[in-house]
């Protein structure tokens, strides 16, 4: 059910809008502004009412406040108030409301008001889900990774916290299709994606599909030492899916991975940084592939075999 939060300072007000909209929705009300400010910021409200005229913050300076918020900027405002001039209503919509109701409102415009502003915030979480993730894996897709990788970047440099790119990229897959087919590559590439998604699952991890048989993860916080024993791991659980390769290459598919681990700096671009993970990629496929090379903090080169 989606949930709807009601900002009103008027009981009556709230109950009734509560009693108009709660068998369809799961519904919180907050008589205080500060307190919708607060609920909003929590996230998941599908949709947003709101009185204009209460003390302390205005519904317009509240709507100003959650149109700030990351969390908070594409859940849909509905206005609701008694102040019925144009003024009014031209300045919560310029400020960002999808939706102006004043009172004594019909329950039904507002039920109807409500369910579409909801169905078109639902299709645009969908559509904004879709744009962000590969077909084939359902992982990140390279446009969500564009995205990701300078948002991440620039917060490690702000945090000065260790961060860790790495490039996976699976071995002979060209002779994999040859042999197999095309749709069974498919298949590889969605399993070992799997794998690797599987076990980067913290909220500071970052797995997508960078193109064709090839991959990229970002770790925050942890030490080289971390990064690369945890990519080990996840290079031999690709290993040991098992999956029977060209015995003229190899016995399993298997991938090879580089990677580098940083304490990011202003002056250290990410593109030479990702640069290096390419360059340890090339090392580890030059060195026999199915392995890990890494470089860590002080430049130095570690390799798994
Ligand atoms: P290496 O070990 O050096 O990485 O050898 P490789 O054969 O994997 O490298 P190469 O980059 O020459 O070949 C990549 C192959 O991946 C060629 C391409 O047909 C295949 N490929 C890329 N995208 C897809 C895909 O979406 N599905 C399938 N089945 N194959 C793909
Ligand atoms: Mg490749
Ligand atoms: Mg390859």
């Amino acid at each position: 059910m989606d949930k709807i939060l009601i900002v009103d300072d008027s009981v009556p007000q709230a109950a009734k809008l509560r009693s108009i909209l709660e068998d369809d929705y799961e519904i919180t009300v907050a008589h205080r502004p500060e307190e919708g400010l607060a609920l909003a910021s929590k996230g998941n409200f599908s949709l947003i009412l709101l009185d204009v005229v209460m003390p302390g913050m205005d519904g317009f300076t509240l709507l100003k406040k959650l149109q700030e918020e990351i969390i908070t900027q594409s859940v849909p405002v509905i206005l609701i108030t008694g102040l019925s001039d144009a003024q009014n209503e031209q300045t919560g919509l310029i400020l960002g409301a999808v939706d102006y109701i004043v009172k004594p409102f019909n329950p039904m415009i507002v039920k109807a008001r409500v369910n579409t502003h909801v169905k078109l915030y639902s299709y645009r979480k969908q559509i904004e889900l879709q744009s962000q993730t590969d077909q084939l894996t359902g992982v990140a897709n390279r446009r969500q990774y564009e995205t990701y990788s300078a948002q991440k970047w620039k917060e490690s440099v702000r945090l000065q916290v260790p961060f860790s790119i790495c490039m996976f990229d699976i071995d002979h897959f060209k002779v994999y299709n040859d042999t197999f087919g095309h749709p069974a590559g498919d298949k590889v590439i969605a399993a070992v994606a799997k794998t690797a998604s599987a076990r980067l699952r913290r909220s500071t991890d970052f797995f997508a599909r960078y193109g064709g048989e090839e991959f990229v993860a970002f770790l925050v916080g942890d030490g080289s030492d971390k990064a690369f024993s945890h990519l080990k791991s996840i290079r031999q659980a690709i290993e040991d899916l098992h999956i029977p390769h060209d015995p003229s290459v190899s016995q399993w598919v298997t991938a090879s991975i580089g990677g580098i681990t940083v304490i990011p700096k202003e002056d250290l671009s990410f593109e030479l940084v990702l640069k290096t993970a390419d360059a340890m990629l090339y090392d580890a496929k030059k060195a026999g592939r199915n392995r890990v090379t890494w470089v860590n903090e002080g430049m130095k080169q570690l390799r798994e075999k």
